[in-house]
């Protein structure tokens, strides 16, 4: 099952992921349009889309997509969670703890944006595979941490270095969180759709340009090991966002740098999943972030 926000509705997605159905009108109002909703209920609507008579779907506009979870409590984002990309930031990985930080939310967005560059920055880029909570999870193990995932979606860990580098010890948060600097999408894939779920292929390119490529089975931390841990100090909640982590090939780790400039074109992808597309502006030219249409974002 696949599940996305088409201008702020909970849709469900074709398998050719060309159609859509809208929830609320599919399901007689038994769901609503709220996204965050279905997560809330999610057994229950789980169980609801996987056998229940569904109408024929309707064109989707790419365009139209926000984040499969617009309006969340909690983002959870994980730092160096690749060898090679811990080695590439010229930090030791960590085989007990991982760094965990935030993205604050008011930054998630949708799979097909513009993205202002902050003046003066050096922005970089992150794919990642992005986990969604289901049901609540608190002191959950391992062993039974997929039960608590609603699915999997793509997103980029979009990153000013500079502001992240601005104070000791670095504060990733800030530096990760302006507007639009969070799309996930298209949209998010239930675990059962995959052959695999613990090793996918993920990477970006910019203006065509492969940049990045990697393997969810390299995670120095997993999906079942992030949700144990996380959930051993604060429940997570239905519709959180995890992060993953990002595999090597990021700007900073470049010799030269390289940073994102205005007109660059960055595709991210994630095998099984599919495809993001986003423009990066320079700053002040009004692009169509998570801050300008609060209306289409939801
Ligand atoms: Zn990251």
């Amino acid at each position: 099952m696949r599940i996305a926000t088409i201008h702020g509705r909970v849709a469900l997605i074709d398998g050719a992921g060309s159609g859509a159905v809208d929830v609320e009108m599919a399901s007689g109002g038994r769901f609503g349009s709220e996204p965050a909703g279905v997560y809330e209920r999610w057994t229950e609507f789980a169980a609801w889309a996987g056998s229940a008579p569904l109408p024929l779907p309707e064109a989707l506009e790419p365009e139209s997509l926000g984040s499969p979870s617009p309006n969340l409590r909690q983002v959870f984002a994980i730092g160096l969670n690749y060898s090679a990309h811990a080695a590439e930031s010229g930090f030791a990985r960590s085989d007990t703890s991982p760094p965990v930080f935030t993205k604050y939310p008011s930054c998630i967005t949708g799979p097909y944006t513009d993205i202002e560059l902050p003046s003066g920055g050096h922005t970089d880029w992150e794919v990642e595979l992005v986990v969604v909570i289901g049901p609540a999870a608190r002191h959950v193990a391992a062993a039974d941490a997929w039960r608590y995932v609603a699915g999997l979606s793509a997103g980029q860990d979009v990153s000013e270095r500079r502001l992240q580098m601005a104070a000791t010890p670095p504060q990733f948060s800030l530096g990760k969180s302006y507007p639009g600097f969070g799309p996930v999408g298209p949209w998010l894939v239930t675990p059962d759709e995959f052959d695999d779920p613990n090793d996918l292929e993920l990477g970006c390119s910019i203006n065509g340009e492969q940049l990045q490529v990697g393997h969810t089975r390299e995670l120095i931390f997993g999906v079942p090991d992030l949700i144990e841990q996380l959930s051993r100090v604060t429940p997570l909640l239905p519709g959180d966002l995890i992060f993953t982590g990002t595999p090597q090939g990021v700007g900073i780790g470049r010799n030269p740098p390289r940073w994102l400039a205005p007109g660059d074109v960055l595709t991210s992808y994630i095998e099984g999943i599919g495809e993001m597309r986003h423009r990066f502006v320079a700053s002040g030219l009004g692009g169509r972030g998570a801050n300008s249409d609060p209306e289409e974002e939801r």
